[in-house]
């Protein structure tokens, strides 16, 4: 069964209940954040109101989906856990562990090959926990939740930071570590701090060459990658019913670019097709006969300052096709001169070597009948794609009905490889180049949404930007970044000049959905019997001892690094050639920080060991602290382990001996993940007082012995030549996660509960 109706009219039922209960406790009207939160509580029918920002409350979320990477740590973590079956419906996702290469059934053969180990593992896992597996191939992790699970006023969690697609469907759908996830399989609530809220109201309408990827490339141009922190973004207004279902889900999933704890949009037509377009007109119903709390009350998009923390308005009928990069998602620039001047000024590439379509962020049968509306015209009007083109699926739903349509053979006139219905060059996992790091300066333009350096392909001169299909498409087709599909001409094989029309295309198929195998396996109804087995010389899982406790006294610890800059879970826990020990901590361990940069000599994976006084690589240096029984502390910048939920950014630093993570501020499923994993996550009183920290410095933690919520933790700072500074530290642990500390990390509290 690929969901479950009647826990979605269980839902329904308390969303009435529990809706109105906190509009009276409340006395105003709500947001649909605000009514999708309420009656989500763990507690159940609210009792009391929270402050925005301020409370940490716990919820009860309806669902979960892990992809393949994550949830091996997240899989092995529950197995520790000590229950027989999930408590929350569960499904694992195998998309990330698939490169892109030759072309689809060549790629998905080699990804079966070299990772088989860990799709059994999962699949036996998956069987016997109860939890639903999608196949490698089936498809990429957010467009199967978005065709198969999403239900408008749901609440699911996943262990991917783009599990904020499914608000595209109006979910409250957040990224979380696999720490956070583990609990609610294990049947324990889910702690989130109660989120602020910015309303986006989008009037007027997209037409011609503007997509619904320019909202949130324009989105992230107005709040930059920290402005969504802490906040649930909500979008309103006559330019957002009038877009399809899967266009909102676009936008809610570049949310996770801006910070964002997630985006969503009310309920509306367009939701009630996509619904009934994939098999699930029952859902459609259900929500029909409470649609009025899938929604805000009208009276909050009617005033929205006075319901919102932020307001932003923008008007669609305005907007231009922008190309968002390189290195950064929030750096806009519009199509066509404006960014002819930025590339020359740069020193970008002008010729683009790449054109891809894909991701769970863009690869719906709209976005792919779209770009191939641009690709029909270029085979029409006598033109060559001028940089190569490579196309993911989102689905094997949408893969087999876009071929069946003839979608995917436009593409491939153009020369297009058709990569396997996964994440593929998005995740790192494209066989782009034999030795990446040495791979010249270049630009790609692709339909993803992430373009930190070495993302796509590992190497760290390729310019990546960032744009819709359509766009995609018609600049993979002139070969140049400043090509503008409005204004421009280009030279067919005739030495004619033609113009590129406006795309047009579906939003859904229409002769319907088909496919023949969607890659779909349901667990047996008792998997008491199954065996899930993992060899003790694997190298690429091994089964978890429980970290030992940190204790109330941190003194003589030194400074592994001081990061400067942007530190994504990226830099952190790289990815790519990575993503191969997932499942395996030690292993994985060997690339703990070695992406951050070193604020004393500007250099990657070099720090100086203040054991022997020498330079050497993050990792090698933290091991060689670890084996003397020397604690330590990292210290950062702003918005510290931005990026991805993944836990292995906290569980690497903390199974190598870290204690402390302390920094200007932090993004906030990392900050989650440093608690998860029982270790201090701090962040600077005075930011200033990154400044004092010193190469040679050894730290002492003066009050550690009285940690409690709300109250800041005093640091010394001894530096070489013996003078001190003291530092005051802030922290966010509440007192429930000071026991997380306590016990050395949630999941050990979580035993210790189940044994009690
Ligand atoms: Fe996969 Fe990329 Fe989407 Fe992450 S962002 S789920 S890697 S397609």
């Amino acid at each position: 069964m690929a969901f479950d109706i009647e826990m979605i009219k269980k839902v329904y039922e308390n969303v009435v209940e529990r809706v109105d209960a906190a509009k009276s406790l409340t006395g105003k009207h709500l947001t649909l954040a605000e009514k999708i939160l309420y009656s989500h509580l763990w507690d159940g029918t609210p009792a009391k109101t929270f402050t925005r920002g301020a409370d940490y409350v716990d919820f009860a979320p309806d669902r979960i989906a892990c992809q393949d990477a994550t949830a091996q740590m997240a899989l092995l973590q529950f197995m520790q856990a000590g229950k027989e079956k999930v408590a929350v419906p569960t499904t694992v996702h195998c998309d990330h562990l698939i490169q892109a290469k030759v072309g689809a059934s060549q790629d998905l053969q080699s990804a079966l090959n070299t990772s088989n180990e860990v799709f059994n593992f999962l699949e036996s896992v998956s069987n016997k926990y109860g939890i639903g597996f999608w196949k490698p191939g089936a498809g990429i992790i957010h467009q199967v939740v978005l065709e198969n699970y999403a239900f408008p006023g749901g609440m699911m969690i996943g262990t991917d930071s783009h599990t904020v697609n499914a608000g595209g469907l109006g979910m409250v759908a957040i990224g979380v570590g696999g720490a956070d996830a583990v609990d609610v399989m294990a049947g324990m609530p889910w702690e989130l701090k109660f989120p602020k809220l910015i309303g986006v109201k989008l009037t007027g309408k997209l037409s011609g060459w503007t997509a619904p990827k320019d909202v949130i490339l324009k989105v992230a141009e107005i709040l930059t990658v920290k402005g969504g922190t802490g906040a649930i973004v909500e979008y309103f207004g006559p330019g957002a019913t009038a877009m399809s279902c899967t266009g909102k889900g676009t936008i809610c999933n570049m949310g996770a670019e801006i910070g964002a704890t997630t985006s969503t949009f009310g309920y509306d037509a367009s939701m009630e097709r996509y619904l009934r377009a994939t098999d699930r007109a029952d859902v459609a119903d259900a929500a029909n006969a409470v649609k009025d709390y899938l929604t805000a009350d009208p009276e909050v998009y009617a005033n929205p300052e006075q319901y919102f923390d932020q307001v932003i308005e923008i008007n669609l009928s305005e907007l231009n096709p922008l190309l968002n990069g390189p290195f950064t998602p929030d750096l806009s620039t519009s199509a066509g001169k404006e960014m002819t001047e930025k590339a020359n000024a740069n020193d970008w590439p002008l010729q683009v070597e790449w054109g891809l379509i894909g991701s769970c962020t863009n690869s719906s049968y709209e976005d792919l009948s779209r770009a191939s509306s641009i690709a029909q015209q270029a085979l029409d009007k006598g033109l060559a794609a001028k940089a190569e083109f490579g196309i993911n699926p989102g689905s094997e739903k949408v893969r087999y009905t876009a071929d069946r349509d003839g979608i995917l053979n436009v593409f491939e006139k153009l020369d297009a490889k058709i990569f396997t219905n996964a994440c593929g060059p998005c995740i790192g996992q494209w066989a782009r180049y034999e030795d990446p790091k040495n791979a010249p300066k270049n630009s790609i333009i692709h339909s993803f949404n992430r373009n930190f350096a070495k993302r796509a392909d590992g190497n760290p001169n390729t310019h990546a930007f960032v744009a819709s299909p359509e766009l995609v498409a018609a600049i993979t087709i002139a070969g140049r970044l400043d090509f503008n599909p409005m204004t421009d001409t280009l030279v067919n094989n005739n030495g004619e000049e033609v113009m590129l029309d406006e795309p047009t295309g579906w939003e859904l198929p229409p002769n319907g959905f088909e496919v023949k195998d969607d890659g779909y396996l349901a667990p047996e109804a008792d998997g008491s019997g199954v065996v899930v087995t993992v060899d003790p010389s694997s190298e690429r899982l091994e089964l978890l001892t429980p970290f030992t406790p940190i204790g109330s006294e941190i003194k003589g610890a030194k400074l592994l690094i001081k990061a400067h800059g942007k530190c994504t879970t990226d830099h952190i826990s790289m990815a790519g050639p990575w993503l191969r020990y997932r499942g395996h901590l030690d292993n994985i361990s060997n690339n703990c920080l070695i992406g951050a940069v070193n604020a004393y000599n500007m250099k990657t994976n070099f720090v100086k060991s203040q054991i022997d006084g020498e330079y050497d690589a993050v990792p090698k240096t933290q091991r060689a602290y670890k084996a003397a029984g020397i604690k330590s502390i990292v210290v950062g910048d702003h918005n510290y382990g931005e990026g991805s939920s993944r836990e292995h950014a906290a569980m690497e630093p903390r199974h190598l001996g870290v204690v402390a993570v302390l920094v200007k501020s932090f993004a906030r499923i990392h900050e989650t993940n440093l608690k998860k994993q029982g270790m201090l996550g701090l962040t600077f009183v005075n930011e200033s007082d990154y400044d004092l920290i010193q190469e040679d410095d050894t730290f002492n933690f003066l009050d550690l012995d009285a940690f409690a919520p709300g109250k800041p933790l005093t640091i010394e700072a001894v530096h070489a030549d013996g003078s001190k500074d003291i530092i005051m530290a802030n922290h966010t642990y509440n007192a429930g996660q000071i026991e997380w500390y306590n016990e050395g990390s949630a999941l050990n509290l979580i035993k210790k509960q189940n044994n009690a």
